[in-house]
This record gives structure tokens, sequence and C-alpha cells, in this order.
């Protein structure tokens, strides 16, 4: 069979398969939760009660269904980009105002952003306004909504504006071998985001505070101490703005290392609970997890231009996915709207992989701080966030970064039990 009639079959085999997997999933996901709603589990019993376990259910159950609307509608959308021919359209539109591969590449990918975000919006919007206000997670107003989204639009043209650029100067200028110029201009570009993402990037949302003196800040440096991990700050987010949902994090490379709690988190913790919790992200750190994953996108992302720098001159590909005119942009854009399809089915092995950290970085956080107080934490943040306790297995297995409540309470219990 020739590409041009394999491409059309393999897109619509992939969407459906994708599609169709997807539904599934959820589907049993809601399925499983419902059934498991009428008791808590009974090795929850003595800290989460009915009342929580049901919000717990019903909260994931909303953004499950929620989310099989989504799902459903994006991939009509962009069969509707690729198959119904609007994408050709809209870069046949484009083509009329400029041919010149840069100009015509910028407006594509503008033109089309912007499309997009705005088909989007209504989902967002349900999203946060009526499920996350539904729970009582929303903190956000009409204000704050509307002025992140036009940061959020300043920003990607700011940052990702240049970087199409370079890229489709050095797929036109550079020749064959463009794609290895092509990626280490990608990598570049990812290393300036990660440097500028805690003093200039993070600031247009949040205001960031250094952490008060007092117990808190003492026993963490106790910890840091213990662990041998400097950091060049510790620092409060005020998330709560946006969210009552909490969290910690890590940002920046080598000696900039700041460590940033969500406001959130803190007002919800013992002291002793947040030692865990940090001592569970130090583990991730200690472990190199942060860093064999940035390999690991190193690598993907080299693969990725490879497979590019074969496809962007293939007439098959642009015909094969209803494109009438070949041209660099149009490459480069095709392939990120694909790349998601092909490699959809490899989800279960990257959360197989992130569920293994997650247990490296548990036996970390037990060894380091106090199995107990981790296991607190997570049944505290648990009930905080209204996260399911009893998800599907099969949803999980293909999903979840992060292993299930049970699965990683009876880990930190089983490490617990063997300490003197
Ligand atoms: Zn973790």
């Amino acid at each position: 069979m020739h590409l041009e009639q394999l491409f059309p079959q393999l897109f619509i085999l992939l969407l459906t398969s994708k599609l169709l997997t997807q539904l599934y999933l959820n589907k049993r996901q809601i399925f499983f939760v419902k059934a498991h709603s009428k008791n808590v589990p009974p090795e929850f019993e003595d800290q989460v009660t009915l009342e929580q376990h049901q919000k717990a259910a019903s909260y994931t159950c909303s953004k499950t269904r929620f989310n099989s609307v989504n799902l459903l509608f994006e991939a009509i959308v962009l069969w509707l980009w690729i198959t119904g021919g609007f994408l050709n359209q809209v870069d046949q539109w484009v083509r009329s105002y400029s041919e010149h591969y840069l100009v015509h590449g910028l407006l594509l990918f503008a033109v089309i952003g912007l499309i997009s975000l705005l088909i989007n919006l209504p989902f967002q919007l349900y999203s946060t306004f009526v499920i996350e206000e539904k729970f009582g997670f929303n903190k956000m107003n009409a204000k704050i909504f509307i002025t992140d989204l036009l940061k959020q639009i300043v920003l990607s043209a700011a940052l990702l504006l240049p970087l199409l650029a370079g890229l489709l100067w050095v797929m036109q200028q550079l020749g064959e071998n463009w794609w290895i110029w092509g990626w280490t201009l990608f990598v570049l570009f990812q290393f300036l985001i990660l440097l500028l993402y805690p003093n200039f990037i993070a600031p247009l949302f949040n205001q960031f505070s250094a952490l008060e003196d007092g117990e808190l800040k003492k026993a963490i440096s106790q910890l840091l101490k213990k662990v041998e991990f400097k950091a060049s700050g510790l620092f409060v987010m005020d998330a709560s703005i946006r969210s009552s949902h909490g969290n910690a994090y890590f940002t920046g490379m080598g000696k900039t290392k700041r460590i940033v709690f969500f406001d959130t988190l803190i007002k919800k913790l013992s002291t002793h609970q947040v030692i865990a919790v940090l001592a569970h992200e130090l583990g991730h750190f200690k472990h190199k997890h942060i860093l064999k994953s940035l390999i690991l996108s190193l690598i993907f992302s080299l693969i990725a231009f490879a497979i590019l720098g074969q496809l962007y001159q293939n007439t098959a590909f642009f015909s094969g996915h209803g494109i009438a005119s070949q041209s660099t942009a149009m490459a480069l854009l095709l392939f990120s709207w694909l790349a998601p399809l092909y490699t959809f089915f490899l989800t279960p092995l990257f959360s197989f992989l992130s569920r293994k950290n997650e247990f490296e970085a548990d036996e970390f956080a037990a060894k380091h701080s106090n199995a107990q107080d981790l296991i607190d934490a997570l049944i505290c943040l648990y009930k905080e966030n209204a996260s399911t306790l009893t998800p599907d297995q099969l949803y999980t297995r293909f999903y979840h970064s992060h292993p299930p409540a049970k699965e990683r309470i009876e880990f930190l219990k089983g490490i617990n039990s063997l300490e003197p």
C-alpha cells in the first residue's frame, strides 16, 4: 500500500482506538468508584468520614464524565481539521497573505493557536467555574481568569514565536541534517525556560514570599542538612488565589534550586507532615528522578526530530493528511498533532516508571523523616483534594503517575514495621 493511502487510514485507526480506549477506561473508573462509594474502605475508616469518601467519589465521577465529553469533542475537532480539510483551508488562507516561509509559518501557528484556544475555552470555563466551583476548590474569579488567559497568550507568543522562527529557519536553511540542529535549538530553549521559570515566569502568575522563620523553617533546615541538600531558598506560593488543592515542588537547576510550598499545603498539614512531604520530594531529587526524566525526554525528542527529518519533505505525509501545499511550518504542525496519536499506547509504560519512582521517593521519605507522618499527610491530602481512595485498577495502571492510596500506605507501613 502506498503511504498516501496508509496515512489517512492510520490516522482514523489511531484516532478511534485512542478515543475508544480513553472512553472505556473512564467508564470503568466511574463504575468502580461508584460501586465503592457506599462504605469507606476499612483501611481508612479511622481517618476518613463517609461524607468525605462520597464527596471524593462524586468529584472523581464528575471530572471523569466531563473528561469523556472533552475527549470526544477533541477527537471530532482533530478529525475535522485533518479529514474534514479545515487545516488545509486555513493554510491556503494564510498563504494568500504571504508565501514567505517565515511569515507564512508564524502566521499559520498564530491563527491555529488562537482558534484552538477559543474552541477549548468553554471547556476550561466549565471545568473551573462549574465543576471545581461545585466542590469548593475554585478560588478564581472572572478577573483572575481573564488576566491569566491574557498573560498566557502574551507569554506563549513571546517565547514560542522566536523558537518557531528559529526552527523554521533551521529547517529551511540547514539542509538534510537540519533535524540535529533543530533538536539542539529545542533543547537549548528548554534549558532557557528552566532558567527563566523561577525568577521571570512563575512570578507573573503568583506571589512568592520567603518562608517565615519559625518551627517549620527550623525543621526544614534540619532535614536539608541531614540529607545534604543545598537549596537557594524556601518559598511559599499563594496558590490559594486560584485553587485550594495543595502541593510542593522544586524549581531551578544546580545551585539555584528553590523549594516552593503551596500556601494551601502549609495551612492543611502539621509541621511533621510537611517535613515528610518535603522528604518525599527530596527523595525524587536524591534518586535523580528529575535528571533521569530529563534525559529520557531529550532522547524522545531526538527520536521525534529524526522522524520529522524524514517526513518533512515526504509528499505523502502532507497529501495523506489532506494538505495541498507542502511547507516546513505545516510539517511541524502536523507532526505535533499526530505524534500524540502514535505514542498514546506508551502511556502505561510512562505511568509505570513514574509509579516506581514514587515508591522510591516514599522509601527515602520513610528513612529520613517518618513513614507514619507521610501516611497521615497523604490521607489528609487525599481528603482535602477529594481524590478517590478506590480507583479502578486498569485505569490506574494506564494513567496514574502515583500509586493508589492503598498501595502506597501499605508500602509505607511495611517499611515502618521494619524499623527498630
Ligand atoms: Zn512524588
